[in-house]
């Protein structure tokens, strides 16, 4: 057993091959993020190879004890955490690295939703039952009831079957029936409406849809649109070539959209080291990889800016993932997965949206469908007159450290974000909120769409009003629906809000900070901070510091990054690219870029400090430094003070 402890020298010991004794001497790690399990260089790699890198981004007592091969070579069957095991990004690398490296049994006191279903997708087992650690120890031989004991039918034949392909193949051949829900008639929420009307009833004859769902139902929805990014889509392409076959066609390509977005500018911030490591060219080989596969299967592929060949820097993306998705394709009451943990993003014009690990989009690459269990609702009321420099971001931040938020209590529930302060947002604001659905923990966020949405479609798709309001009859809220909990935040009590680095849920008034806050970093971009009105609110700051004057601090490298290259036209139709380079800010292409660890931007030491508008700080999120997260305004504002402070919008008065 592999006791994940915050004491670097009982991992070492444990390593060398100490067992150590319930509970052990140091308390266990809590929040292990993803990012932890597997940073972001490790996830490169997409094959078996992931095995010799489980953990590497885990600090213990502030070092990171484990290096590559050592949880290989230790002969670990099981790992051992505290709570919040597997939060943040949806990677699927994450569990499949501890798989390949010989981990059978995962046991943590709480463990997050989709990094759970990943690992009994992949056949890799959990546990919330400490007591199932004795028997581990013993040798004794376990059933596999102890495991699927309390959950539902669908899961518990996936974990039977080990893994949901090996499921799916006995579903298609009628070797499984999924039952239907036998749920009577109910009020239902917003998201519990667009489930229902989702809910495959027989795959093979097509049909969908209940005339209600409840929490606890188990089933497969039908997607509308299943999307994927370079990091995921060549692991599953593998997984396809290896179980369905590589000239075989997937289900309605139409639906499908790939991405190259997540490490297009990686090359601009891979240290040296790595490069001479060999994994700048293992990196690349995703973006080959996903391009192959969908040209054989005639993807639409958002693909890498041309190049202008050998040593010409890398130009960027068409978009961001969640970017596009929203601004392009998705439509209220529909149903979408992506492979990222963002994809709530999309519900800013009330689409239900969530994301799924690599073998779900795999399999939904032959079923259309994807595996689901009602979640329960929590409601979040924001009401109240926000004051001009709060944003989403603040009432994000605020959210965050809600202790019901804080605590865990929201994670795998459906966020429905409500009241006349939210209301009053635009879609790219909303899209803050239901994309940071991520950060609390949530299955999803979804906002009910309203005329600002019907205002959005018309505007940016030219999509008829009419059209549009007629997607809308039926998308809200029943009278009576169930929340499990609702919280309600006075927006008119906010100020100006930031994280402090290693958690977006360490929030606090800026001007609780105390002493103030030197920045060597300001970053405003990713698919969170990426957006038009995000570039409207960097512009705004900006534009006040130069009419006094004034530019990007002398000791602040301040980077824009776009979401998509829609957002940068509109920049450049608005005079934006213009003030931003007025004002000393590097702007840069569409990309993931700095918030992925892998553009301009990063930090490269420890002591580095970065205020940045995108939607975590996890550690290691973004190079080695200190990382507070804040708003578009927030950021700006500080670039050009030269210290963490918050914008305020007095006309001639000076940011900060
Ligand atoms: S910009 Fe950041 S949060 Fe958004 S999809 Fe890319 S890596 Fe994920």
């Amino acid at each position: 057993m592999l006791f994940l402890v915050d004491d670097a020298d009982l991992v070492r010991r444990q390593l060398a091959g100490e067992d150590l004794a319930f509970p052990p001497a140091a308390p266990l790690r809590d929040d292990i993020s993803t990012d932890e399990i597997t940073p972001a260089y490790v996830c490169y790699y997409y094959d078996e190879t992931l095995g010799d890198f489980p953990y590497l981004g885990m600090r213990a007592g502030g070092e990171f004890p484990l290096e590559r091969g050592t949880v290989r070579a230790g002969g670990f069957v099981c790992s051992v955490s505290g709570k919040r095991r597997g939060k943040g990004s949806s990677r699927e690398q994450s569990p499949y690295a501890e798989l390949t490296a010989g981990i059978r049994l995962v046991v943590a006191e709480s463990i997050e939703r989709i990094y759970r279903e990943n690992c009994q997708n992949l056949g890799l087992l959990t546990s919330t039952d400490f007591s199932v650690l004795e028997r581990v120890r013993r040798g004794e031989e376990i059933p596999l009831s102890a495991f699927t004991s309390g959950e539902g039918e669908i899961t518990r034949g996936i974990i039977e079957y080990g893994g949901l392909f090996q499921y799916n193949v006995a579903r298609l051949q009628g070797k499984v029936v999924v039952p239907r829900p036998e749920t009577p008639p109910r009020p239902m929420s917003l998201a519990e409406k667009i489930l229902a009307r989702h809910w495959v009833t027989d795959l093979a004859a097509n049909d969908v849809g209940v005339p209600a769902v409840a929490p606890g139902d188990e089933g497969f929805v039908r997607t509308d649109i299943r999307f994927s990014h370079e990091y995921v889509t060549p692991m599953a392409a593998i997984f396809w070539r290896d179980y369905v076959g590589a000239e075989e066609p997937i289900v309605d390509p139409a639906s499908v959209f790939f991405f190259r977005d997540h490490l297009t500018f990686l090359e601009l911030a891979m240290t040296d080291e790595r490069k001479a490591q060999g994994l700048l060219d293992i990196a690349l080989e995703l973006k080959r990889q996903q391009e192959d596969f969908a040209e054989r299967q005639g993807v639409r592929l958002y693909g890498e800016l041309p190049r202008g060949g050998p040593g010409v820097p890398v130009q960027g993306s068409e978009a961001i993932c969640h970017s596009k998705i929203l601004e392009q394709h998705a439509l209220p009451g529909q149903l979408v997965i992506g492979s990222d943990s963002h994809t709530p993003h999309a519900g800013a014009i009330g689409a239900l949206a969530f994301g799924v690990g690599t073998t779900a989009v795999f399999n939904s690459w032959m079923t259309k469908d994807v595996r689901i269990e009602v979640p329960p609702s929590v409601l979040i009321r924001v009401n109240g007159q926000r004051p001009e420099n709060v944003t989403a971001k603040d009432f994000m931040l605020q959210i965050l450290r809600h202790p019901y938020v804080k605590d865990g209590h929201a994670i795998g529930k459906i966020v429905e974000y409500a009241g006349d302060a939210v209301a009053q947002l635009s879609v790219d604001e909303r899209a803050t909120m239901t994309n940071m659905a991520a950060e609390v923990g949530a299955f999803t966020g979804i906002i009910r769409p309203d005329e600002q949405v019907v205002a959005f479609l018309a505007r940016e798709r030219g999509l008829p009003p009419a059209e549009v309001r007629q997607m809308l009859d039926g998308l809200c809220s029943d009278e009576g629906a169930a929340f499990e909990t609702v919280i309600d935040i006075d927006a008119s009590t906010l100020r100006p809000m930031l994280a402090l680095p290693g958690d977006p849920g360490n929030g606090l008034f800026i001007d609780e900070l105390g002493a103030r806050v030197r920045v060597d970093i300001a970053y405003g971009g990713s698919c969170t901070a990426g957006k038009k009105e995000d570039m409207d609110m960097y512009a705004r700051v900006f534009r006040d510091a130069l009419e006094q004057g004034r530019r990007v601090h002398p000791d602040v490298r301040c980077f824009i990054q776009c979401g998509s290259q829609e957002v940068k036209r509109y920049c450049d139709e608005q005079g934006y690219l213009d003030v931003f380079a007025r004002v000393g800010a590097a702007f840069i292409e569409p990309s993931c870029g700095a918030c992925i660890n892998a553009g301009p931007g990063v930090s490269y030491d420890r002591d580095t400090v970065t205020v940045s508008a995108i939607n975590r700080n996890f550690p290691g999120r973004s190079g080695p430094g200190q990382l507070y997260l804040a708003s578009p305004y927030t950021t700006a504002a500080s670039a050009v003070a030269g210290y963490v402070t918050a914008w305020q919008p007095l006309r001639g008065a000076s940011p900060g």
